[in-house]
């Protein structure tokens, strides 16, 4: 046996636990090795028989003396009733529907583990686990730190144990891909003895420290893979784009506001990286309302009068329409040619035109800023001078999609990618580690925070006599359902709410719908009606979750609450607040469980995203949130992404090692490593 060798070539593994465990993604004795416990069960100490006391769970060690079946009646179990002798006593053990134990264990020295109980007969041990003593063997389900599996149907953790005890001593074979100065340096037990430790841990010590090791290893690889993609990425050309200071003093002058001190410094951060022959790759993070559109204005706007083009890519065809708008008027005055290219539309400043003509345009350099969807990763979308991409609201822009927008020449774009999902530290460091990051983290001073409450049942009506008041002050509110069409359940459907609403609640007042399965056109109708004014109520799904912004909405109110994570739920709320008057967020929810009122209430208490996003992430887990396939993280590394010191930690040696030998020519190992690594997690 060897390292290479499928599983079904293990002794005792056979060809139905291989499809099992094939199941599991493991199809070599290399793989088992590498599918670790997720905990132990503590059965080190073994107690004398005179020391057991009621209720205890026990590990004992003695000789079974005396075994017997016997069925009850009543209840026709079979049940085997045992003595056990120690040094210091006997104590009666009891299964049941085990009857085969009766022959194999009389006359063993034998482990037992289980609860000790008392019937009228006395105390005694209930259900042990048993395992024989061998002479000099050590036991491997007792009498140790116990190591507990994963379990999916019909694999057991007896089982896994009993295969990995057989398949152990082939670690040796194992290759240590961590360079010994920094294993040396963090402290880091060598790949084998880790690999041992894991499995069967002589203390719960050792077993952290072997986990450490091998989370170590994966988040070492991921800090690797990222800085290595910012190298390269560094060493493309860009174009450099001088700043025009006078220009945007005008443009900032011209706003209606001031900016933030957190906007004027990430503009300035951007302007810099734009200025350079390299390009940039920013990401500009901050919480819903914070302002990122004007930012990356400036930036567009400074690229423009440098005679380069600008192409902003929105999730949503309705976002990129209302971004057409916005900096269309944003850059009233400055002249800038701006187009709209979506799959259904096309215009070209006030005009529509068709998409072969805008194309054509484009491709002359006589378009300053294309907005559009993923419709402008299209082979016939070509650009004279692309010089800036901005990415709003979808920090999984992949390197393959990026890679794609580089028609010009040799010439990489520069590259900002905007988000309102906060990004706790230690990802931003492991996930984004090839991204340099710009934070909003002050809010335009004009805000007033959102008020948010919890509504039951009971109070619904006085929430709709609420937000009538609202209406009738000239504001507007959105209404945000779970789902289109009820799936046989109480989901309120955006559909039937509309109706409800238009028809029995507000009939006096103009009620819209809008949802994913409406034509461009309505959509784009709606959003205009919602935008100026017409529509009063915009009853939607969670589309509406990103982006838009309508100054006059002071009410969200979201049907179903509990069916939205805690980010999803700061963005709907995000869509209010926006403008100088007080708003108002209503979480309507029947359900009365107690994790859904927790989830809720951290909403009402807390408006900041990055700390309902660190409280997310300790509540759930990065896993559960970030999920474990849509990125293709290692386990281990994923339960660890929210162990900042071992980020740090991993994120400085990498950092450290790329020093010295940039190519990683020195450590083949690490390089082919890095190389499957690189596949699984981009790509797409
Ligand atoms: P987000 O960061 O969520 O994308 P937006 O860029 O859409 O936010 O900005 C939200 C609103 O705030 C817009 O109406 C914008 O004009 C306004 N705004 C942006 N910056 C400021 C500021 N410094 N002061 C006041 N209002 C601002
Ligand atoms: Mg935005």
């Amino acid at each position: 046996m060897e390292l290479k060798t499928p599983i079904e070539l293990i002794p005792r593994i056979g060809s139905a636990y291989a499809k099992k465990l094939e199941k599991l993604g493991l199809t070599t004795v290399q793989d088992l090795l590498f599918y670790f416990p997720y905990r132990y069960e503590d059965f080190s100490k073994i107690t004398k028989i005179n020391k057991v006391k009621e209720k205890q769970k026990v590990c004992l060690k003695g000789k079974i003396t005396e075994i017997n079946n016997h069925v009850t009646f009543r209840h026709r179990l079979v049940i085997t009733e045992a003595l056990l002798r120690d040094k210091t006593g006997t104590i009666r053990v009891v299964w049941f529907n085990q009857p085969y134990l009766a022959e194999d264990l009389l006359n063993q020295e034998v482990y037992l583990a289980g609860r000790v109980k008392r019937d009228k007969k006395g105390i005694y041990l209930s259900s042990p686990i048993q395992e024989k003593a061998r002479k000099g063997e050590k036991p491997v389900h007792l009498a140790r730190l116990v190591p507990i599996y994963p379990e999916t149907k019909g694999l057991t953790s007896r089982w896994l144990r009993y295969i990995m005890k057989n398949i152990l001593p082939l670690r040796e074979e194992l290759e240590e891909p961590l360079p010994e100065k920094i294993r040396q340096k963090y402290h880091l037990l060598d790949l084998p003895t880790a690999i041992a430790a894991i499995h069967f841990p002589p203390s719960l010590k050792m077993a952290d420290k072997a986990r450490e090791r091998l989370a170590f290893e994966e988040l070492f690889l991921l800090q690797l893979q990222g800085l290595q993609l910012k190298q390269q990425n560094q060493a493309q050309p860009a174009f450099a784009i001088p700043i025009d200071i006078p220009l945007i003093k005008k443009f900032t002058q011209s706003l209606g506001f001031t900016l933030t001190n957190a906007q004027r410094k990430a503009a300035w951060q951007i302007l810099q990286d734009l200025s350079k022959a390299q390009p940039m790759s920013r990401l500009l993070e901050g919480d819903v309302g914070a302002g990122k559109t004007v930012v990356a204005a400036i930036a567009i706007l400074n690229t423009a009068k440098a005679k380069y083009q600008s192409a902003f890519m929105a999730p949503t065809a309705i976002l990129a329409q209302q971004h057409f708008q916005t900096f269309r008027r944003l850059f009233k005055g400055f002249r800038l040619q701006i187009a709209l290219l979506t799959n259904e539309l096309s215009f070209l400043n006030t005009k529509k035109i068709t998409p072969e003509a805008l194309l054509k345009e484009l491709q002359a350099g006589k378009i300053d800023l294309l907005i559009g969807t993923h419709s402008l990763i299209q082979d016939r979308v070509q650009f004279k001078n692309l010089a800036f991409v901005i990415i709003d609201e979808q920090h999984r822009f992949g390197v393959n999609q990026r890679a794609k927008l580089r028609k010009t020449d040799n010439f990489v774009p520069h590259f900002l990618s905007m988000t309102a999902t906060p990004i706790p530290r230690t990802l931003a460091l492991t996930l984004y580690g090839d991204l340099d990051i710009s934070l909003l983290a002050e809010r335009p001073k004009n805000r007033l925070p959102v008020q948010t409450k919890i509504i039951d049942p009971s109070e619904r009506p006085a929430a709709y006599q609420f937000i009538r008041k609202e209406l009738k002050a000239g504001h507007q509110a959105f209404v945000v359902c779970p789902r289109i069409e009820a799936g046989g359940d109480e989901v309120k459907t955006a559909k039937e709410e509309y109706k409800k609403l238009s028809k029995e609640i507000f009939p006096e007042f103009k009620v819209g719908l809008l949802h994913g399965r409406l034509k461009a056109a309505e959509k784009e109708q709606v959003l205009k009606d919602f935008q100026k004014n017409k529509i009063k109520v915009l009853v939607a799904t969670s589309m509406v979750e990103v982006g838009l912004d309508i100054p006059k909405a002071t009410v969200m109110m979201i049907e179903g609450a509990e069916r939205f994570g805690l980010a999803q739920l700061h963005q709907l709320r995000g869509r209010v607040g926006r403008s100088i008057y007080q708003s108002y967020c209503f979480l309507f929810t029947e359900s009365a469980s107690a994790t859904t009122r927790r989830r809720l209430k951290a909403l009402e208490k807390c408006q900041d995203g990055f700390e309902l996003a660190e409280k997310d992430l300790q509540l759930r887990g990065p896993g559960d949130i970030y999920g474990h396939n849509q990125w293709g993280i290692p386990d281990l590394a994923m339960a660890n992404l929210n162990n900042l010191a071992l980020v740090e930690k991993t994120r400085q040696a990498a950092q450290e090692l790329l020093e010295d030998n940039p190519n990683l020519s020195h450590f083949p190992l690490l390089r082919k490593k890095l190389k499957r690594f690189q596949k699984k997690t981009f790509l797409e």
